[in-house]
């Protein structure tokens, strides 16, 4: 079966989402394909294994905001970009289309013994199965986690390093502990093959990490490369191993496997090649935004689900732009910043990284309670039962 769309989006994260918004905003008829039929909002989902969320309150049914924003949905699987032909194959449908946006998010490194570990950032069940043996330790009185997470070695810049919900869950598992009553009985440790991870956050959150670590009784191993992993332990490079009864690992970042069979360009790691503009490199009807595009700027640059939004609704603009036979073109560089509520459920440090200025701040217990008004602001707003806050 062929159809035909004037603007086809493909993904509905973060990135995908914000990218139909916008496009409707400018008056565009738009479709939507998403593998899932519910948007998942990652940042709040560190919550759903210590019990504060549950999967369904960190979903947001894809129907329900089509219907609000007036896009067309589809559900199902992209499985080839052939850009040559305009064309976009799905599991059951070919989609001709006039504009693109690949917002399909990132792919995580394969490693030794993977199947032992979960990870926070994968598909959104892991979540609940991390709750399961959560639970299964709590229910035990005492045990070891380990929690952690890799870099890409072929990716200098390190866009595909997330680092933020690793700190996030060690701190938040250590506080639901302790409300139980059992923190003594438990060992936590953090480990991360790099010699300084969180670096990218900026110096002067790079150095209260230690604190933190002190604070909530978290061991510290780093610097080592992680060899593999088995069922109860990661055996490092040295030879030395870390014994843990659940281990929770975030893989650094990769291309998402579609592109291997997609005619689009790709950097070293795997990323979809753009410009400023979002626009993909060699071709100016196809763009790319979020966590799946290429990141140009500083060093430090990181990608966030605010930095997803701010590509898409340059896309937007860019491809409105094109359409109306406008010459200006916006660029997303000097939006790039990191900001970032790491979260500890008694409270949050707020991390700003600008490219002149860098700050953390620790808020104790009114931390924890605004990344908690973010995650209600963001699905009520994208829902429209409230407005939006310009510039979040
Ligand atoms: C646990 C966690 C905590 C985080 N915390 C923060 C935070 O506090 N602050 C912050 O700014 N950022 C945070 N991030 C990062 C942020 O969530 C990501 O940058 C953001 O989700 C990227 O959005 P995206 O739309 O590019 O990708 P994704 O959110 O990964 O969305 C990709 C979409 O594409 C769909 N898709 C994938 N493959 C296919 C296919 N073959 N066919 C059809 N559809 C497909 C998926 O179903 C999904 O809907 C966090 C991430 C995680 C995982």
């Amino acid at each position: 079966m062929k159809d035909k769309a004037n603007i086809l989006v493909l993904g509905g994260g973060f990135a995908g989402l914000e990218s139909v918004i916008q496009l409707r905003k400018l008056g565009h008829e738009v479709t939507l394909v998403s593998n899932r039929d519910y948007l998942f909002v990652y940042p709040i989902s560190i919550w759903i294994p210590v019990k504060k969320k549950t999967s369904d309150q960190v979903k947001l049914c894809l129907e329900t905001l089509s219907k609000k924003h007036g896009f067309s949905l589809i559900i199902d699987e992209v499985e080839n970009i052939i850009s040559k032909q305009n064309l976009v194959k799905l599991s059951s449908l070919e989609i001709e289309y006039n504009f693109l946006i690949v917002a399909i998010g990132m792919s995580k490194m394969r490693m030794k013994g993977l199947e032992h570990t979960h990870s926070i950032c994968g598909q959104p069940e892991e979540a609940d199965i991390i709750k399961e043996e959560l639970e299964k330790l709590v229910q035990q009185g005492k045990g070891s986690i380990a929690i952690g997470f890799g870099g890409n070695p072929k990716d200098p810049t390190a866009t595909a390093v997330r680092g933020g919900p690793a700190f996030e869950m060690l701190f938040n598992f250590s506080h639901y502990l302790k409300k139980l009553k059992l923190r003594d009985n438990f060992d936590l440790h953090f480990f991360a093959p790099m010699a300084e991870p969180g670096r990218k956050m900026g110096e002067k959150a790079y150095q209260k990490m230690d604190s933190f670590f002190y604070h909530y009784k978290i061991q510290v191993h780093k610097g080592k490369r992680i060899v593999r992993f088995n069922q109860s332990a990661i055996h490092f490079e040295d030879d030395s191993v870390l014994k843990s009864d659940l281990i929770i690992f975030i893989p650094g970042g990769i291309g998402h496997p579609v592109l291997e069979n997609s005619d689009l360009p790709l950097s070293e790691v795997g990323f979809v090649k753009t410009n400023q503009e979002c626009q993909v490199e060699g071709g100016n009807n196809v763009f790319a935004v979020g966590d799946v595009a290429t990141l140009i700027g500083p060093k430090w640059a990181a990608k966030q689900g605010h930095i997803a939004e701010v590509m898409a609704k340059v896309a937007a603009t860019n491809i409105d732009n094109i359409i109306n036979g406008n010459s200006d073109r916006l660029s997303y560089t000097k939006h790039l910043n990191i900001i970032c509520i790491m979260d500890s459920g008694d409270g949050a440090a707020l991390v700003m990284r600008k490219e002149k200025s860098e700050m953390m701040l620790q808020l104790p217990i009114v931390g924890h309670w605004m990344k908690r008004f973010w995650g209600f602001y963001y699905r009520q707003s994208k829902l429209k039962n409230i407005p939006r806050i310009p510039g979040m």
